[in-house]
């Protein structure tokens, strides 16, 4: 099997099994050599390496993985994808198919399972409805990821690395910044795509962090904090935290805190860095406060 990574071949794998790509399951299809060769190459993909690909459609990142790496182990939602990849994956002695819904899979215990809880990195052109609950998911996992390359909308790459202040800065940026150094590898255009999606993409490179980048007393709470910041972004951070009864806390006590930080009572949470987060998470928890 010659690779996928061309508009010709795609159309003529999708054809031969009576496929066409499912909307409903964000499926895109790559059909560029060079941005499939730039995504193995930003991961650092070597022989020694056990990769877990999250969705991969009819096989074609799959191969250049299969290619670069020891193992591959590749976790697809569609069914009805799983002959496509059995004919396009053929040649490969060294790549799983997991047929399930990557969020509901436990990412630490496919890496125990397949790699002896040794580090993995993830690769994956991602399916672009459900970007964001795959990065959390894969982040607060607690497995042992070495990195993540993925492709995502250029609109996420941006919200990846926005810094405080930027209207683009929220729960992401702050996530991504807590677990990783971000790295945007390159831009793609809808027309490396089958079919072509309404928007640019990016790759970017998710290098782990050893340690989060900053000592919070409690993950947990600081991402409620977080999350509950920019639900409704125009509201003050006292308003937001105090109406959240996850959090246990009052508008004084959260304004009081804020004070002592001195930082202003009415702040949004747009304007507070990682640091200034984790430091109210804790002065938070530290006057009695914890999830319920
Ligand atoms: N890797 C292929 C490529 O680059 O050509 C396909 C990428 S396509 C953008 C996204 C893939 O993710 C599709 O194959 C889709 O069926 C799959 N997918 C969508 N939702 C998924 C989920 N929840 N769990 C696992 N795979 C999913």
């Amino acid at each position: 099997m010659a690779y996928l990574g061309n508009s010709a071949r795609t159309r003529e794998v999708l054809e031969r099994h009576h496929m066409s790509a499912k909307k409903k399951f964000g499926q895109n299809f790559l059909i560029d050599s060079s941005v499939l060769e730039g995504i193995v190459e930003a991961a650092d993909v070597t022989k020694q390496d056990f990769v877990l690909e999250i969705g991969p459609g009819i096989g074609t990142l799959t191969q250049y993985l299969a290619e670069a790496a020891r193992a591959v182990v590749a976790v697809e939602i569609d069914t009805s994808l799983l002959p496509v990849l059995d004919d396009t994956l053929s040649e490969y002695g060294n790549v799983t198919v997991i047929n399930k819904d990557v969020l509901k899979v436990d990412i630490g215990e496919l890496a125990r399972e397949y790699n002896g809880g040794e580090p993995i990195k993830v690769v994956a052109n991602l399916p672009y409805y459900i970007t964001t609950p795959i990065i959390m998911k894969l982040f607060e996992s607690g497995a042992p990821i070495e990195s993540i390359t993925v492709m995502v909308q250029q609109e996420v790459a941006q919200r990846m690395a926005a810094e405080p202040g930027n209207k683009d800065y929220g729960s992401l940026s702050l996530a991504v910044s807590f677990y990783s150094e971000a790295r945007q590898v390159m831009e793609v255009p809808p027309s490396s795509f089958i079919p072509q999606p309404q928007v640019a993409s990016a790759v970017v490179n998710l290098k782990r962090y050893d340690k989060p980048r900053v000592m919070v007393g409690d993950e947990k709470y600081l991402f409620e904090i977080i999350r509950t910041s920019f639900n409704q972004r125009r509201k003050t951070i006292a308003n937001s935290i105090s109406n959240n009864p996850h959090l246990g806390v009052s508008r004084e006590q959260v304004q009081n805190a804020l004070i002592k930080m001195g930082i202003d009572e009415r702040a949004r949470g747009e304007i507070l860095s990682l640091e200034q987060f984790s430091e109210l998470s804790d002065i938070l928890q530290s006057n009695g406060a914890m999830l319920n």
